[in-house]
């Protein structure tokens, strides 16, 4: 009897500040569409922002980008397949928000919503951050947040106007026992 594994939409965002950081974007991109189980199936156009701040040098631009996977790998497996693009193109992790080479992040996958020290679904700091919703927001605005049952369009509208979305209070409170799935 053969099982059919369930597909799922999952969002990866992609960040770079070092060296040439287009192309280390374009890479993580090509590398993403070979992800075994995993199918790209769109991506946001490249754009550069400002450093939020903290270990970046001023003059360091980010690339940024977004793209729309559908994979049957499960969430773990995605983010080991994520961390292991990260590794392939030399990322040296140097501390938290350090200098990248590249970074990739799981902003969502379908509607899972998930805590564990090792993955946080949806990401959580994709409410207020322009350069994952900006690119989300033109190549899937209308998927729904789960945590805050907000589109991307509708969070970055909400951004825009000075609201910063948050999760449901109800969607922070961790029952027990329960498990990343
Ligand atoms: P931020 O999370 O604020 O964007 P960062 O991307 O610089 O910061 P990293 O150093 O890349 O942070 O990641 C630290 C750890 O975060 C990773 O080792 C990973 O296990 C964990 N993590 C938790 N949730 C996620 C997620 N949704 N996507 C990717 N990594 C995650
Ligand atoms: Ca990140
Ligand atoms: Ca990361």
């Amino acid at each position: 009897m053969t099982t059919h594994k369930r597909e799922v939409n999952a969002v990866i965002a992609y960040g770079s500040n070092v060296g040439d950081t287009r192309r280390y974007i374009q890479l993580a991109l090509e590398m993403t569409a070979n992800m075994p189980e995993t199918i790209l199936a769109r991506h946001s156009a490249l754009r550069s922002t400002f450093p939020v701040k903290v270990n970046a040098t001023p003059t360091t631009m980010y690339s940024n980008a977004v793209a729309l996977v559908s994979t049957t790998l499960e969430p773990l497996a995605l983010l080991a397949q994520t961390q292991k693009i990260e590794n392939q193109l030399g990322r040296v992790r140097t501390g938290f928000w350090s200098e990248r080479t590249v970074d990739l992040d799981i902003i969502l996958y379908g509607d899972l919503i998930s805590w564990s020290p090792e993955l946080i679904i949806p990401h959580p700091r994709v409410y207020w951050r322009d350069f994952v919703l900006s690119p989300a927001c033109e190549i899937v605005p209308n998927m729904l947040i789960p945590t805050s049952q907000r589109t991307f369009a509708q969070t970055r509208t909400l951004m825009n106007w000075g609201f910063t979305s948050f999760p449901l209070v109800s969607q922070l409170i961790r029952r027990p026992g329960e498990r990343l799935s």
